[in-house]
């Protein structure tokens, strides 16, 4: 293994963060690219990248590693040092207000138009060509602020690989996945491994998260050529929500970095039998479904339905009570679905967004992603 480090830009004299990235195995056939924590106070990710490192220094060990894998097993060092008051601010980056998981660069115009010429009719070839091209120019992008290098840095580690995993958490929640439509089909079995209850497939839900940045170049690219050239879709990228925020267990990140292995083994990118794919545990629904249940008025917030419950359109989920006036609103769902997140605050503000239901049908538009 080798580990690399990655200076930010520094943000005031006397002071440097860096991103530390792990290398197993050998450029040049398959790469995967895995990062915990990108929002710093989601720390499931963390323990799972802590026992995934032992695995993979013990595959590695035994020279099992076939493919590229890259670990980045704290993916930002700027959210995991931010703390108010005593509570732990990792989403939004303090100086911006920025969340740490917006607005990754897009190069896809830049680099469609510098290769153009260079592309045939080999679509490895042509995956190769744009990926060289991505990368050379996600690494001369110009940064003017740490998040900014941040970002890029990330992006420089994961551009080119053939899988992406962004480690995250909901607050209270079930296993479940994001993923882009056109990357389903790659991310089923991952789904199956994982014992994921739920994949929320978008495409451009906007403002470009992380995982989005990863995999949208190729089906934008194919789009863009058309049929002049043959582009797949080479990235399969996904932001894996590991649960809640307190599933934080040896338990849980050991069997999730057990069942990472397993994929990546079925990829082949580790050596050995391919592992038979498990039983689907959920299925896939659009993230235009999934509807965020706010509350319209304020007060001491208590769930009656646990995260994993099948619920119907009606169903009462929760209770606000106004505790002067001792009325109990109610917060149903608005349709049949999955009651798959909540929240863990027991205060609610009126309008907050306390829970998702995802049904199977779209719903929404516009921007798909919340704060
Ligand atoms: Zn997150």
């Amino acid at each position: 293994m080798q580990l690399h480090r990655h200076p930010l830009l520094s943000p005031a004299p006397g002071t440097q963060r860096e991103l530390v990235s792990l290398h197993y195995g050998k450029p040049g056939g398959q790469k995967a690219y895995i990062q915990a924590s990108l929002h710093g106070d989601e720390l499931p990710g963390m323990l799972v990248a802590h026992h995934l490192r032992q695995q993979l220094d013990a595959l590695e060990a035994a020279g099992h590693i076939t493919g590229e894998i890259v670990l980045v097993p704290m993916a930002n060092p700027i959210g995991l040092s931010q703390f108010l008051l005593h509570a732990h601010l990792g989403r939004f980056e303090l100086m911006s207000g920025e969340n740490f998981n917006r607005h990754y660069p897009d190069q896809i115009a830049a680099v469609a138009a510098a290769v153009e010429p260079l592309l045939g009719a080999d679509p490895a070839a042509n995956v190769a060509l744009l990926r060289r091209a991505l990368k050379a120019a996600v690494q001369a992008s110009p940064v003017d602020t740490e998040l900014q290098s941040q970002r890029r840095a990330l992006m420089g580690l994961s551009c080119d690989a053939d899988i992406v995993l962004d480690l995250h958490c909901d607050a209270q929640a079930v296993m479940h996945l994001y993923t882009e439509t056109p990357c389903w089909p790659d991310c089923e079995p991952l789904a199956r491994f994982l014992g994921s209850r739920l994949t929320l497939l978008a495409q451009d839900s906007g403002d470009n998260p992380f995982d989005e940045a990863c995999s949208q170049v190729w089906w934008k690219w194919k789009a863009h050529f058309g049929e002049r050239f043959p582009i797949p879709q080479a990235c399969l990228s996904v932001t894996v929500e590991l649960r809640g925020a307190t599933d934080v267990t040896h338990e849980l990140a050991a069997a999730d970095a057990r069942n990472i292995v397993d994929f990546l083994r079925w990829r082949g990118l580790i050596a050995g039998d391919k592992p038979a794919l498990p039983e689907p545990q959920g299925d896939a629904r659009p993230l235009a479904g999934s509807m965020p249940i706010k509350s319209p008025v304020a007060g001491v917030l208590t769930f009656l339905k646990a995260v994993g419950e099948d619920v119907k359109a009606g169903d009462v989920l929760a209770h606000v009570i106004d505790p002067i006036t001792a009325q109990v609103t109610e917060l149903t769902s608005p349709v049949d679905g999955l009651f798959f997140a909540r929240d863990f605050l027991r205060f609610a503000n009126a309008g907050m967004r306390v829970a998702k239901v995802a049904g199977k049908q779209a719903l929404r538009t516009g921007k798909l992603l919340g704060a």
